[in-house]
């Protein structure tokens, strides 16, 4: 099955808007095990779309389109994808009346020429649009397969998720199913290197592994025949991986780093706190992305001069002068203190030159200490980043924090 993305709206020509529909759709229908082969972006134009959408129609089995369902009369995408595919429109009444919902909700009357977003395919399927106005719909004709979906991302991703995805799995005789392996600490090509043997030979699970600062993905991905068992064909190959890769491995289920921490904290009720100077509060606000973190959060303290780690966390001001703010003992020093002085079971301080500036000969742009602390002992990593990139200096001792955080609650608990 060959699938085919337009992206509709003049504004995505002008560069206004970025085109982060097709982005988020190839990734989902290559998980799927869909091919796309082509992706194109059409402004708001009656016979650019056209002929754009006429040539999809022709190349490749499934044109999915995003954009163009709005009331307006620039709004023409449905229109069209029916008129090629020889499908004609009438009023829908369960659309109209879920608009008609939608509106009195927001306390507003529904303008007339809302009406349009409520007139569907009469042969097709109508895709119900639960964080917006505009339904989608797919259209089925001679072998070809049209899914029509709104611009807005939320609404465009939730639809998609709730009634494409079925329909293209009960379309297919086999299903794809992926487990996700995520690693800290090593790289994208240290990863590759030491999966080599199994990416080499692989048949089903297929492997892939994608990479975002500090972190690493492998993709694991399963192909069976519906009903079929997929774990008997997955588990096996997550263990392999997860062997391989060893104690830097935080989840074969796919959650991101933080989300593991906060559950591991919260499942044995013990607490945190954190001081950090470089990472300005990034790694508390990591945590604090996860629902349900003050279960385990005490404080996250941003203390990034040198009378700030004196005042707020007591570290001895001869202590910083002596060693320097970014020194291990320092590290050591805020780590044990704020864990102290928050009464909290775990403390965790990061403290690093981020650069461009503040180096010095002994003292590289990169070099972060980061202590863990808890009743059984303080430890401080050295670690050194990139000379010239303050951004991803920042992310990534975030990311190692908090997975030395991970090792250190692991070790401590089981
Ligand atoms: P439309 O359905 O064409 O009226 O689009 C509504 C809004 O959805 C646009 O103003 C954009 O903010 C957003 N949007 C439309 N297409 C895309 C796309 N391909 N990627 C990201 N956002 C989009
Ligand atoms: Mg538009």
């Amino acid at each position: 099955m060959i699938a085919e993305l337009i992206s509709v709206g003049t504004e995505l020509l002008m560069g206004q808007i970025v085109d982060t529909n097709s982005q988020w759709l190839s990734q989902q229908l290559s998980a799927m095990g869909i091919d796309v082969y082509y992706k194109e972006t059409v402004g708001d134009n009656p016979k650019r779309m056209r002929d754009t959408i006429e040539m999809a129609i022709r190349r490749s089995d499934i044109v999915i389109t995003t954009g163009g369902l709005g009331p307006t009369e620039d709004d023409i995408t449905k229109e069209t994808v029916a008129e090629l595919m020889g499908e004609p429109l009438a009023l829908h009444q369960e659309s109209l009346d879920a608009l008609e919902r939608y509106f009195a909700g927001r306390g507003r009357p529904m303008a007339d020429i809302n009406r349009k977003q409520a007139m569907m395919p009469v042969n097709g399927i109508t895709l119900p649009n639960h964080r917006g106005t505009a339904p989608g719909c797919i259209i089925e004709k001679d072998g070809k397969r049209a899914v029509v979906l709104p611009g807005p991302p939320s609404e465009m991703k939730h639809m998609f998720t709730t009634s494409v995805v079925p329909y293209l799995e009960s379309i297919s005789d086999s299903v794809l199913r992926s487990a996700y392996v995520r690693v800290a600490e090593i790289g994208e090509s240290t990863v590759a290197e030491m999966l080599g043997e199994l990416i080499h030979n692989q048949t089903n699970p297929t492997l892939a592994t994608y990479a975002s600062t500090g972190d690493v993905t492998v993709r694991i991905t399963a192909k069976c025949k519906k009903g079929e068992n997929a774990s008997a064909i997955l588990d096996p190959m997550v263990q392999r991986v997860q062997e391989i890769l060893g104690d830097n491995v935080y989840t074969v289920k796919g959650e991101p780093l933080p989300t593991v921490i906060a559950q591991l904290l919260t499942e044995h009720q013990k607490t945190l706190a954190l001081a950090e100077s470089c990472t300005g509060g990034m790694v508390t606000s990591m945590l604090v992305d996860v629902p349900g973190c003050s279960a385990f959060l005490k404080e996250g303290l941003v203390t990034y001069s040198n009378e700030a780690k004196a005042r707020l966390l007591g570290v001895p001001m001869a202590l910083i002068e002596e060693k320097g703010a970014v020194s291990q003992e320092v590290a050591q020093e805020m780590a044990s203190r704020v864990r102290e002085n928050a009464g909290a079971d775990f403390g965790l301080a990061i403290t690093g030159i981020a650069g461009p500036e503040g180096e010095t000969p002994e003292k590289p742009v990169g070099l972060v200490y980061i202590g863990v602390s808890s009743p059984s002992g303080t430890q401080v990593f050295q670690v050194n980043f990139s000379r010239n990139n303050r951004a991803s200096n920042r992310l990534g001792a975030a990311q190692r924090a908090l997975n030395l955080l991970r090792k250190k609650i692991l070790a401590d608990l089981t």
